[in-house]
């Protein structure tokens, strides 16, 4: 502890007794008693010479917050009469300044100097021992001050912190509230807003909480919800109130039941209001459990929608081809078990004339007609499908004998066959049928669709409108039909095609007017096939529109090389008319090829003109427009309209080959010829003649006004190769007759 100074003022005018003070303090100092481990302070005295000097001191210092502790003042500088003044002058600058008078030994002692020390020279002992105890006693108190004031200064200190610190940790505490009440109030939002009713019961089954989804539920009051609300209080009020399981005694108690035993539970509630509750109960760590429960009455019936319309067609209702299926099923396992069952393919013929002249919505009202009729020919355990288009499938178990379902095809030819009214247009359609059994021609749905549908396909090719049953014969010739579409389409890219050249020959002059173009299939180990053979599949497939374009590039390349000018006929597909790259196609073959327009005549068959009728007449008039010739073949084959022939000006008719080779046997062949050539002529249409084999034949043909003849008696269909030699020396195109 640093050792603290003793500050006397000493007040004499005499300046050499100084010393003498010195020592006084000093023996008075060592007589004082000692306090504790406090160490003696050190003497700092400062002189003056008057008691005003040593007011002005003690002023000062009293200013400058150094007091002193005492202040020796010699008697002499008192005034004699009345000394008082100047000793509590100098008293009231510093209360607590020992005051000591020093004076003459003889001198008497003075009561005046009541507030001070009185010393006389020499000094008495006991006088120094009492001026050292008063000044130990200062001297202590004073140092006791200062460390009571260091302490409380410490306390102070480590108060503030300690403030400091609680109120770190308050606003900490704060925080934290405000936290729990933020996340609580999020809590109950999320809790509230969750979708589901959501509920937790602890161990005695008694409410801990519920959100207001859950009260909404099941129309709990407010009671109700509350914390402690014994299970069975909600249960009794569902039962009130019209909520109570279906079922009673079902799944929700032994639910409960388990979640109490700690065991997790979901399942579907139906409730007697008609409503199903997916309820979830999930065991809680601490005993009780929560539960979640969402009403599912609405999903519930968007699922069967959903399931029933995977199962079904949209627009007829029927089961579709997945459902026909599930049911196939169900019967071939009682097949398994002995009964039989005809699995029925059915096709409407010209169904897609109707929706291309009429529209689809005229289509679709025929399709449910026709759904309507299917479902009143069959008996209740039949099943009746759409399968897509215009194909339906119906399913007939429990067949006593085959002749059941061939009855039942003919039902239904002659129902579907009779007109429809739709929307005011009359329509008639037609059906073909094709007809597999269990078990005889397969035991799964695979097989019998593929084979009844088999069935199906042959009773189209047979001419439509009627039924075929299956025969293993017709997987064979599905499988040489399979071989020939693969060759097919790689036929084009290998270059297996070549056109060969018919010549038309005008009648009167029987001088060759031109050539009809015709395509053959050179097929590398089949040999020439002729197109009746690949041309309908071609169609059927869709390879004819890129075929049908070589044919035309082809044929106007190979024209513009001939020696003389005569026109080049090419056949065209209705598919073509279709894909309505046609008048595209033409008009860069003539581009590319430099063939006049005018020597280029196409020719049409009547069912392209059945098909979307304004596009396809559009077609014909660009066509023509570009100077290009359009021809009517085989004429008398299809509806033979006459509408056709007044619908677009044509300019030829090709009366069909099967008139001519007719004309001989049958009147009324010869009738139908001259009605079409005279028509020909009043409409100023060239008419030509197909097939003319024979001289009688190409006299009567030319008695009734044809034109033009075409046919064997004059050429066969002859390679390119040959034809620039052909029209070189015409004489070598004598009749063979
Ligand atoms: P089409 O256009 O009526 O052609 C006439 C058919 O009658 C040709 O048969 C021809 O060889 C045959 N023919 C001509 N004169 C006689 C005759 O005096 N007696 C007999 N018995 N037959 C005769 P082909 O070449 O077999 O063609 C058959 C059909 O294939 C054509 O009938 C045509 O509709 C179609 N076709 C041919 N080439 C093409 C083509 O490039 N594109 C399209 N889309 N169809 C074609
Ligand atoms: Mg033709
Ligand atoms: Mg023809």
């Amino acid at each position: 502890m640093a050792r603290q100074a003793y500050r006397v003022l000493v007040a004499d005018e005499d300046a050499s007794y100084l010393k003498a003070y010195r020592r006084l303090l000093a023996r008075a100092i060592r007589m004082s008693p000692t306090y504790d481990d406090e160490p003696a302070p050190v003497l700092d005295i400062v002189s003056c010479r008057s008691v005003e000097e040593a007011l002005g001191v003690l002023s000062d210092a009293r200013d400058a917050a150094a007091p002193f502790q005492a202040a020796l003042i010699s008697a002499r500088l008192l005034p004699r009469n009345d000394p008082t003044p100047a000793v509590k002058a100098l008293a009231a600058l510093d209360p607590h300044l020992i005051l000591a008078v020093i004076t003459d030994a003889e001198a008497p002692p003075d009561r005046r100097y009541d507030r001070a020390f009185l010393l006389r020279r020499p000094f008495d002992r006991a006088e120094v021992e009492g001026l050292g105890t008063a000044l130990a006693a200062k001297w202590h108190a004073e140092a006791a001050q200062r460390r009571t004031r260091a302490e409380l200064n410490a306390l102070n200190k480590a108060f503030r912190m300690v403030n400091a610190e609680l109120q770190r940790h308050l606003k900490l505490l704060r925080q934290r509230e405000e936290e729990l009440d933020h996340q609580n109030m999020l809590f109950t939002a999320a809790l509230n807003n969750m979708r589901q009713g959501l509920c937790m019961f602890d161990q005695e089954a008694r409410l801990i909480v519920c959100n207001a989804p859950y009260a909404a539920m099941y129309g709990l009051p407010e009671e109700l919800t509350q914390e402690g609300t014994p299970l069975s209080a909600i249960i009794e009020h569902r039962a009130r109130s019209g909520h109570s399981p279906r079922e009673p005694n079902g799944p929700y108690e032994a639910s409960v039941a388990g979640a109490r035993a700690g065991k997790a539970a979901s399942y579907r509630l139906p409730l007697v209001d008609g409503r199903t509750i997916q309820i979830s109960h999930q065991p809680l760590p601490s005993g009780g459990w929560v539960a979640t429960h969402e009403d599912v009455t609405e999903s519930i019936a968007a699922e069967a929608r959903i399931a029933h319309m995977a199962r079904h067609d949209a627009l007829t209702g029927l089961p579709n081809r997945t459902h026909l299926r599930e049911k196939m099923e169900d019967a071939l396992a009682r097949v398994r078990r002995g009964e039989s069952m005809a699995t029925l393919c059915l096709d409407l013929d010209h169904f897609k004339a109707v929706n291309d002249t009429l529209g689809h919505p005229v289509g679709d009202a025929l399709l449910c007609a026709v759904t309507e009729r299917l479902i009143g020919c069959v008996r209740e355990t039949d099943t009746v499908a759409r399968l897509g288009g215009d194909e339906f499938a119906i399913l007939q178990p429990g067949l006593d004998r085959p002749e059941q379902a061939g009855r039942l095809a003919h039902r239904l030819i002659d129902t579907l066959s009779k007109p429809y009214d739709l929307d005011g247009h009359q329509v008639v359609i037609g059906a073909s049928i094709g007809i597999a059994f269990a078990p005889t021609d397969g035991v799964n749905a695979d097989t019998l669709l593929k084979n009844a549908d088999m069935a199906l396909y042959r009773a189209k090719t047979d001419g439509r409108g009627t039924f075929r049953y299956f025969e293993p014969e017709m997987d064979a010739r599905l499988q040489r039909r399979r071989a020939l579409e693969l060759d097919l389409r790689k036929a084009l890219t290998q270059d297996e095609f070549e056109l060969f050249y018919q010549a038309l020959v005008d009648v009167q002059t029987e001088e060759v007017n031109g050539f009809e173009a015709l395509l053959r299939w050179r097929h590398p180990t089949r040999g020439m096939i002729p197109p009746s053979d690949f041309v309908p599949l071609a169609e059927e497939i869709g390879l004819i529109v890129p075929l049908g374009e070589w044919v035309v590039r082809q044929a106007c390349a190979e024209a513009a090389r001939w020696p003389r000018p005569v026109k080049v006929a090419v056949n065209l597909s209705p598919a073509q008319f279709r894909s309505r790259t046609l008048v595209h196609t033409v008009v860069s073959a003539l581009d590319t090829t430099g063939l006049a327009p005018q020597r280029l005549e196409l020719e049409i068959t009547e069912s392209v003109l059945l098909q979307d009728n304004e596009a396809t007449l559009a077609t014909l008039h660009q066509l023509r427009g570009l100077g290009v010739r359009i021809a009517m073949d085989d004429f008398g084959t299809g509806y033979s309209s006459l509408s056709y022939l007044r619908s677009f000006p044509f300019d030829k008719i090709k009366i069909d080959r099967s008139f001519v080779s007719e004309l001989a046997e049958k009147s009324d062949c010869m009738a139908i010829v001259r009605a079409v050539a005279s028509l020909g002529a009043s409409l100023g249409m060239v008419t030509t003649a197909e097939g003319v084999e024979t001289v009688d034949q190409l006299r009567q043909v030319r008695e009734q006004g044809c034109t033009e003849v075409q046919g064997y008696l004059f050429s066969q269909p002859r390679p390119a190769s040959e034809l620039a030699d052909l029209l070189q020396h015409p004489r070598r195109m004598q009749r063979v007759a």
